[in-house]
């Protein structure tokens, strides 16, 4: 008879001595994975047939892929979580190695963990197989942490900084980030500290962030988005065969005197026939639907993905459901509905109103940086100095415009700058070269 601890080191070396199978992260779902009814509403093995936009949203985070980097900015409804719970399965069976899977708080992360990656182990044998139970009297094996043969899975809150600090980590998923903390802990950006993790790996590090966008200027989502190679995905219209977004324009339907909708008439119209098009032909453009990038240059090292949930499946978030919900969203004093139907249903960012005060719409467009460090695409500093004499070191509060790369600038330097406003320009003051925007001081 051979101890556990013998067992685990020779399964271990099998492993290792094993070809990588090289199969993408939704061969693997279709092949390993399996939804529990108390997980899923559609239980059985999983099928990336029904929700083919995963497809590659998943592949992207294979390991034979070059793409460090995946933004996925969607709706509700989409099967987004399960990308997710997808890619933790296929990192312990396939390619282990160190992970992190953060949540908007620990809280979150302690439920992510009992209703989502207990049941995810339970229901795949394969995975069963690798990470024992909570229960067992393995005690690496807690709520927030699963070791398996060749690393382990980490899950924190972005509320807590001890957490994100915790250890390097090869793959790092960062679920719905637009409701992370702007600060943690006085120590600045949650999602900086968490990637802050993953750089001793360079090249072979996956980084994938989620989440449903929520105020323009203040979205990360649509910012990570932004800075990806923006794809989109486009279905084929049944009738011309043109590859088109569904967008929410371009939805139709008829609405009787109360205003209320008028049944079985919710259609989409194609941009480039004008057919009206009914739900049920959906499915077969799903599967017909391919990812168009904006910027195919950077596909390579950062794909990002939007997608609204006019997209979802049949049967689980129809057009008629949204029009529905935007109907109610649209009545008078409704503008948190309005916001929730254009932040969770289009996956869109809220635009504020121009009613909003002047500070106000300035507060929310303020980015998280890092203390003392120029961020890149900065040339001007301009500084506010607060004018109470003995009160401390005074704050920058804008960086504008271009600059070739980022810089480092020690808080000290920065207060130099303003030490010295009486400067035309704080290159010799700061010590920072190349910097030739002027700081105005008060
Ligand atoms: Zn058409």
């Amino acid at each position: 008879m051979i101890s556990n601890g013998t067992k685990l080191v020779r399964d271990s070396i099998a492993r290792a001595l094993m070809p990588p199978q090289q199969i993408t992260v939704s061969e693997w779902s279709d092949r390993y994975r399996m939804l529990s009814s108390a997980a899923s509403a559609e239980h059985g093995p999983w099928r990336t047939r029904r929700t083919p936009y995963l497809s590659e949203v998943m592949d992207a985070l294979s390991p034979n892929s070059p793409v460090q980097f995946v933004t996925f900015m969607a709706g509700a409804q989409l099967g987004k979580t399960e990308c997710l719970n997808n890619l933790i399965g296929y990192t312990i069976h396939q390619a282990p190695g160190p992970m992190m899977a953060v949540q908007p708080t620990v809280d979150l992360a302690k439920v992510m963990s009992r209703q989502r990656l207990e049941p995810l182990i339970a229901d795949s044998p394969v995975l069963r197989r690798l990470i024992g139970g909570t229960k067992s009297r393995d005690s690496t094996n807690t709520v927030l942490h699963k070791d398996f043969p060749g690393g382990f899975l980490r899950l924190v809150g972005a509320n807590s900084s001890a957490g994100l600090r915790s250890m390097p980590v090869r793959i790092l998923a960062l679920d719905e980030i637009d409701a992370y903390p702007g600060d943690v802990d006085g120590e600045g950006d949650p999602v900086a500290l968490a990637e802050a993790r993953t750089r001793t790996y360079a090249g072979r590090k996956k980084v994938v962030k989620t989440s449903t966008p929520t105020i323009e200027g203040r979205s990360r989502i649509s910012k990570s988005y932004d800075e990806g190679d923006r794809s989109r995905f486009h279905l084929p219209c049944p009738e011309c065969g043109e590859l088109e977004v569904l967008a929410w324009r371009d939805i139709k339907y008829d609405r009787d005197e109360d205003g209320d909708l008028v049944l079985d008439t919710v259609r989409w119209a194609c941009p480039a026939c004008g057919s009206l098009v009914a739900e049920h032909h959906k499915t077969a453009m799903l599967e017909g639907g391919v990812w168009i990038a904006e910027a195919p240059d950077l596909s390579h090292r950062h794909r990002s993905f939007h997608i609204s949930s006019l997209y979802s499946p049949v049967g689980w978030y129809s057009w008629e459901d949204a029009v529905r919900d935007f109907i109610l969203a649209s009545k008078p004093g409704e503008t948190e509905a309005l916001r929730a139907f254009v932040n969770t249903v289009l996956g869109e960012t809220w635009k504020e109103k121009g009613e909003a005060p002047e500070w106000e719409r300035l507060y929310n467009r303020r980015e998280t940086y890092e203390l003392g460090v120029v961020p890149a695409g900065v040339s001007i500093l301009a500084g506010v100095k607060d004018g109470l004499q003995g009160r401390g070191p005074a704050e920058l509060l804008l960086l504008l415009l271009t600059f070739p790369k980022a810089h480092q600038a020690s808080k000290t330097e920065a207060g130099h700058a303003l030490a010295a406003s009486s400067s035309s320009t704080i290159s010799t003051a700061a010590g920072v070269s190349g910097v030739s925007g002027v700081l105005s001081g008060i």
